[in-house]
Order: C-alpha cells, then sequence, then structure tokens
C-alpha cells in the first residue's frame, strides 16, 4: 500500500496548511513542506452558486475559496457561520463573520478561488494519485477473486458512485451500471445519469421499483429515519429483480465511504450484504475522505450532478426522512412544485391519522423522527389439539386463497388435488411435519409427527409464512434473501419458483430484512395470528 494511502487510513482527515491556505490530504504540506493542522471532520466544497445563495441570504459578500461540513461553513481552517432551519425557515444559528473585517479584498474574487484550487490541485496531486492507484488495485483484486460473477457498479446519480465507475472502468474497462430509480429522484439526478453514461461511454441498467413511492406509502405509511422501508422496497428490490434475470452470481461495486456516518464507518471493504443474496459488495473508495473524492473530481473533471452545484451535500431521493433542514430548504428553493406535493402528501396523511395540529407536525418535521408501529387486527385464531399437543390449527376470518400456497413453499412439496370441487393442498410429509388446508376454507392445521428441538422453530416460521400472507402488500422486499433467485412479484402477488426453491428456509426467518417482511415491519395495521395468551 502507497504510504501516503497508509498515512491517511492511519490519521484520518483533512489537514490545512496556514502558508499555502489549502486543505490537503497529508500532514506536510508538499508545496512549502511546512506542517500542516488536522482540521476536523471533513470538508467539501462550496461551490459559486451557492456561495451567491449565501450572501443574499447574509446581505453579505463571502470569502470564494469556501468548505463546508453540514450546517457549518469554513473559511481557512475556522468557521464562518452555522445555519439552521426553523419551522422551515433558514436562518444564521452562529456567525463568526467578524473575522472576515481585517482580510484581503482579494479573497472575495473569483480569480483567488481559481487560484487556490490550483494550488490545492496541485499539493494533492500524488495523494490523489496513490489513493487512486490502491483503489484500482482493490478493483483488480477483487475481480480476480469472483471471476465467474457479473460485475456491475451501482450508480445512484451521486459524486461517490460516479467516481467509482471511473475507477472500476479504468481497472476493468467498460462495466455496467446499475441504477435504482427510486420514482423520487432529483430532475437534476435523471439528467446527469444521462451525461455521466455518455461521458464514460457505458451501458445503464435503469430499474424501478414495483410500485412506485407514493403508492407504497399508502400502505406503509411515509418512511420516517427509523423506519426506512423504502430502502428495502424502492432501493434494493428493483436490482434484486434484475439479479433474478441473470445465470450467475454478481460482483458489485459501490461508492459507500466510511467518512459519510458513524455506522458506515464500521462497514467492511468486501462484503456480502444479507439483503442482497446474490451479491458481493466490493467498495473501493471506502476510505476515502469527501474532500479527496471532490479533489479526484475537479482534478479529473468529471461531470457531476447539478445538485452539488446548488449546495445541496447529497444527492438521494427528494423526500427522504435523513435529508438534514438544509437540503430540504434548498428542495424548497429549486424544486418548488415537487416539494409543496410531498408537503400536501404528508399533511392530508397527518390529519388522516389524527395529528392534533397536522400542520406543526409536518412544518417541524416530526414525521422524521416517529417510530410507531400500530397495533395488531387479529385475523387469525391458533388453536391447539389437546390429545397430542403437537397438532394446530389456525382459524381465519376470511377464506383462504390461492396465495397462501406460495408462501408455503418453503417448507416442502406442494399437493394439490380437488375433493368434493375444493381445492386441498397439503405441504411436505406426514414425518416430520404435515401443513394442510382448503382453499376457500377458512383453516389450515399443521401436525408434527414427531416431538423434536425443532418443532417451535418450524411453528414460528410457518407462522411467520401465514402472517406474511395476511399482510403481504406485492412489495418486493423479500426478493433479494433468496439466494436462488425463486421468489418473483407478478402484479404485486407474491410466488415462490417450486423448480428454483432448494428449500433453504432464508426466506422464513427474520434475519434478513426488518421482521423477515416489510409489511410485517411497517404496515400501518398489522394482520395477526392471535394465540394463547395474546392480549387483544
Ligand atoms: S434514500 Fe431515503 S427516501 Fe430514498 S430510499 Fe433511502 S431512506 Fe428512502
Ligand atoms: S412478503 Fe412482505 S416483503 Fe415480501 S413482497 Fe410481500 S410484503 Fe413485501
Ligand atoms: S430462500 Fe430458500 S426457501 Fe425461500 S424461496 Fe429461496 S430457496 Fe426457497
Ligand atoms: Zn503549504
Amino acid at each position: 500500500m502507497p504510504q501516503q494511502v497508509q498515512d491517511l487510513e492511519e490519521k484520518w482527515g483533512v489537514f490545512w496548511c496556514k502558508n499555502c491556505e489549502i486543505p490537503i490530504l497529508a500532514e506536510t504540506c508538499p508545496l512549502c513542506n511546512k506542517k500542516a493542522k488536522h482540521i476536523s471532520g471533513d470538508r467539501r466544497p462550496v461551490s459559486p452558486t451557492e456561495r451567491h445563495m449565501l450572501e443574499h441570504l447574509l446581505q453579505q459578500p463571502l470569502p470564494t475559496f469556501l468548505f463546508a461540513r453540514h450546517n457549518i461553513f469554513y473559511f481557512g481552517e475556522g468557521a464562518l457561520l452555522r445555519l439552521t432551519l426553523k419551522d422551515g425557515r433558514l436562518g444564521v444559528a452562529q456567525d463568526w463573520l467578524h473575522k472576515l473585517n481585517d482580510i484581503s479584498p482579494d479573497v472575495f474574487t473569483e480569480q483567488y478561488r481559481l487560484t487556490q484550487w490550483n494550488r490545492c490541485l496541485s499539493a494533492n496531486a500524488n495523494t490523489i494519485a496513490n489513493l487512486e492507484q490502491e483503489a484500482i488495485n482493490f478493483v483488480e483484486k477483487a475481480a480476480g477473486s469472483y471471476p465467474d460473477r457479473a460485475r456491475f457498479v451501482s450508480f445512484s446519480g451521486g459524486k461517490d458512485s460516479a467516481l467509482v465507475a471511473v475507477l472500476v472502468n479504468k481497472a476493468l474497462g467498460p462495466t455496467p451500471l446499475l441504477f435504482s430509480d427510486t420514482t423520487i429522484e432529483y430532475p437534476s439526478t435523471y439528467a446527469y445519469i444521462t451525461k455521466f453514461t455518455e461521458y464514460l461511454g457505458v451501458k445503464v441498467f435503469w430499474q424501478k421499483p414495483q410500485q412506485p413511492f407514493l403508492a407504497l406509502c399508502e400502505v406503509l405509511d411515509p418512511p420516517s429515519r427509523i423506519m426506512r422501508w423504502c430502502c428495502t422496497v424502492c432501493k434494493s428490490q428493483p436490482i434484486n429483480t434484475f439479479y433474478n434475470t441473470l445465470d450467475c452470481q454478481v460482483l458489485n461495486f459501490d461508492g459507500i465511504r466510511r467518512s459519510e456516518s458513524s455506522r458506515r464507518a464500521q462497514y467492511p471493504r468486501v462484503y456480502q450484504v444479507p439483503k442482497y443474496a446474490r451479491e458481493v459488495t466490493a467498495r473501493p473508495i471506502l476510505n476515502w475522505p469527501t474532500f479527496a473524492v471532490w479533489a479526484y473530481i475537479q482534478a479529473n473533471g468529471l461531470p457531476s450532478n447539478a445538485l452539488y452545484d446548488l449546495g445541496f451535500s447529497r444527492v438521494g431521493c427528494m423526500y427522504c426522512p435523513s435529508n438534514d433542514g438544509y437540503n430540504e430548504y434548498l428542495t424548497r428553493l429549486y424544486f418548488p412544485d415537487s416539494y409543496s406535493k410531498w408537503n400536501q402528501y404528508l399533511l392530508d396523511w397527518a390529519v388522516r391519522e389524527g395529528k392534533p395540529d397536522p400542520e406543526n407536525y409536518v412544518k417541524c418535521g416530526y414525521w422524521k423522527a416517529r417510530n410507531v408501529r400500530r397495533g395488531k387486527i387479529y385475523v387469525v385464531e391458533r388453536t391447539e389439539s389437546c390429545v397430542t399437543k403437537r397438532e394446530y390449527s389456525y382459524e381465519f376470518s376470511r377464506p383462504l386463497t390461492e396465495d397462501v400456497v406460495e408462501f408455503l413453499r418453503p417448507f416442502g412439496k406442494i399437493r394439490m388435488f380437488a375433493i368434493n370441487g375444493k381445492t386441498c393442498f397439503t405441504v411436505g410429509n406426514q414425518n416430520p411435519f404435515l401443513i394442510s388446508g382448503i382453499i376457500g376454507d377458512t383453516e389450515i392445521s399443521i401436525s408434527f409427527a414427531v416431538q423434536g428441538k425443532d418443532e417451535e422453530l418450524i411453528k414460528r416460521r410457518v407462522e411467520r409464512q401465514i402472517e406474511k400472507y395476511l399482510n403481504c402488500v406485492g412489495c418486493g422486499g423479500c426478493l433479494g434473501v433468496c439466494p436462488v433467485g425463486a421468489i418473483s412479484i407478478t402484479q404485486r402477488r407474491f410466488a415462490i419458483n417450486d423448480g428454483k426453491c432448494t428449500r433453504c428456509g432464508k426466506c422464513t426467518t427474520r434475519t434478513y430484512i426488518e421482521r423477515g417482511c416489510v409489511a410485517i415491519g411497517y404496515r400501518g395495521s398489522q394482520r395477526a395470528i392471535k394465540r394463547i395468551g395474546d392480549k387483544e
């Protein structure tokens, strides 16, 4: 590993050379050889467009070579101002603008910005080249470790995935991109994807969820920062549906970086993500600071999403509950129609939910912070046979439809047969257990031949599948759990391909996605089985 890359990993962050007045990725400035000061946290550059917007807000000119981290803006190594968003209005929480009183008027000119950027790029050129080489070596090694897998780059329309696409294409030649269109992307992101793929000369596989985001909000409620069903349903599911059309496994490169969040700081560089059973994920720029990404983009003249010019620090979904106040403010400023549409949706929803002050609830963003899972509606009752204690019956409040069989396929071979004009089904053998029922009737039973330690586990899994059947909204969130791609959704109906299913049981656990099913995890009111001892 090149020494500078190692240094970066050991001493995380960005440094400031006071002498040259530039950020650098090394402790000693390569231009003047002076020791630089470690500045806490990472930095992103502030574009002229964003700076003009801030100048307008503050009614005061700002230096042109500006950086930001979250809602704090920096000139040099020190902070200049901290923004806040209160009741939907952008304000200044704290300012240190008096520091600007005695500085040279030159720093307010465009020439100063250009000079400093050029100086900055030349000071960091070696480190960036080393980081690039290390990432390329990593990509080649990952590809060598998984030679039989189809290779893709996850592309979100953001700077990190664009950089990874460039690096992977340098390392491996043309490698297609995978874009999961959540249906609530910013218009600039759509435009950028076309521009970037033309620039790179690669194909993009453009995937969409089974149902648009807003339609899913109707059944699952708007997502919150804690209840983020949309990542599974609108992002992962389209990709998993695509993977299921391939006849091989996948090696996917993504642009996740440790400096993005404390959770991501723990991520490994090569990983099997549970909700993508057919994919191994490799992360070439996991250790890159934000500043290094921007320095690379500037130095190589890569096109970037126009959202960054406007001041967005994060290019994600327009209605994301994780958007901070500043991103939300910018959305309202630059995309007023889309913003109003979502705001109105949230207001109507808050009214339907009976919130005491819906307007305030939405304006203050309380919908983003909620973690309420509503109660259960018991629509199935479980009874136990008194004689053997190893037979259980499930009495449904509605007649069973054929869909129930699909959810029971993981437990064994299905037999369907007619008796008195009714379609009966059994799953598995008498030994170790047999599930049986009649389509159109209201009962399913399960009987165990031998009492063993697995009995409880099997019963729990059967019950989970029954609850999935009761709650399924056809979101496809569980598609990626299956390692052989046996699960599919057609017109919102869940199905398991019997020829493909190996009965591994993975999809019947609650391990790989929230409670084993997005609808069970997040659906407003959950339809459930009432067991003895359950309260109403
Ligand atoms: S980025 Fe936000 S809105 Fe988009 S899918 Fe993820 S959590 Fe949902
Ligand atoms: S079983 Fe659950 S996760 Fe799977 S499609 Fe139905 S609702 Fe979605
Ligand atoms: S996860 Fe396993 S049990 Fe479930 S459908 Fe796939 S192969 Fe079958
Ligand atoms: Zn210097």
